[in-house]
C-alpha cells in the first residue's frame, strides 16, 4: 500500500480552525494584566495632564506652578513608592518553619490550625490560599487586581496609604480639570444656557 503523504493545512484551513476554537474567557493572569495596565495607563495620563493643566493654568505665575508641580510630584511618588511596596512584599512566608517556631517538634496539624490542600502544609489560624497567586497568605483580606498581589499581613500598610493617596490624587486631578474645564468653557454659561430662554441663547450666539 502506498503511503499518502499528510499534506499542510492550507490557509484557509487554519483561519476556520482558528475560527472554530476562539476561546472568549478571561484567564486568570489575564485579570491581572487588565488591572495593572489600567493603574499604570492612569497613573500616566494623570501626571502627564497634571503638568499640562498647570502650564494652562497658572503658566505666568511661577509661585503657583512651583507649588502646584511639588504637590503632583509628592502625589505621584506616593502612589508609586505605595503601589511597589503592595507588589513587591511577599505576602505569603507561610512553611514549615512558620509551623517549627510556633509549634516546636508537632507533626500533626495544632489546634486551630489546618492543612493546605495546595500547598500542603499546615497553616495558622486567618491564612487563605489565593487562587490567584496560589499560595496561603497570612490575613489575606483581597487579592488587589490593580497591584497584581494579595493584600495581608505584612503589605496591608502600603496598601491603606496607597487608596488613601489615590483618593487625593483622583480629588487633585479633578480639581485641575474643572478649573481648567471652567476657564474654556465657563460652568456657569452652560447651566444658564439650559435654564434661560430661546431668544436670549439665539441672541447669544448672533450677537445681537
Ligand atoms: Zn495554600
Ligand atoms: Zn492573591
Amino acid at each position: 500500500m502506498e503511503l499518502r503523504e499528510r499534506k499542510p493545512p492550507t490557509l484557509t484551513e487554519k483561519l476556520s480552525d482558528h475560527y472554530k476554537n476562539r476561546d472568549f474567557t478571561v484567564k486568570k493572569t489575564q485579570i491581572n494584566t487588565i488591572g495593572v495596565t489600567f493603574f499604570w495607563g492612569m497613573w500616566i495620563s494623570l501626571f502627564i495632564e497634571g503638568h499640562i493643566l498647570t502650564f494652562q493654568l497658572y503658566g505666568d505665575d511661577w509661585i503657583k506652578t512651583s507649588v502646584i508641580f511639588v504637590l503632583i510630584w509628592f502625589s505621584a511618588w506616593q502612589s508609586f513608592i505605595n503601589w511597589m511596596g503592595t507588589y513587591l512584599v511577599d505576602v505569603s512566608k507561610v512553611d514549615d518553619a512558620v509551623k517549627e517556631k510556633h509549634h516546636p517538634g508537632i507533626l500533626e496539624t495544632p489546634a486551630g490550625w489546618y492543612n493546605c490542600p495546595n500547598c500542603q502544609v499546615d497553616v495558622p489560624p486567618r491564612s487563605f490560599h489565593c487562587k490567584y497567586c496560589n499560595k496561603c497568605v497570612l490575613k489575606r483580606d483581597h487579592h488587589c487586581f490593580f497591584t497584581n498581589s494579595c493584600v495581608g499581613f505584612y503589605n496591608e500598610r502600603f496598601f491603606i496609604i496607597l487608596c488613601i493617596s489615590l483618593i487625593w490624587c483622583n480629588a487633585f486631578a479633578s480639581f485641575l480639570q474643572v478649573t481648567y474645564l471652567n476657564q474654556t468653557i465657563p460652568l456657569t454659561f452652560l447651566i444658564s444656557s439650559i435654564t434661560l430662554h430661546q431668544l436670549h441663547f439665539s441672541r447669544c450666539y448672533s450677537g445681537t
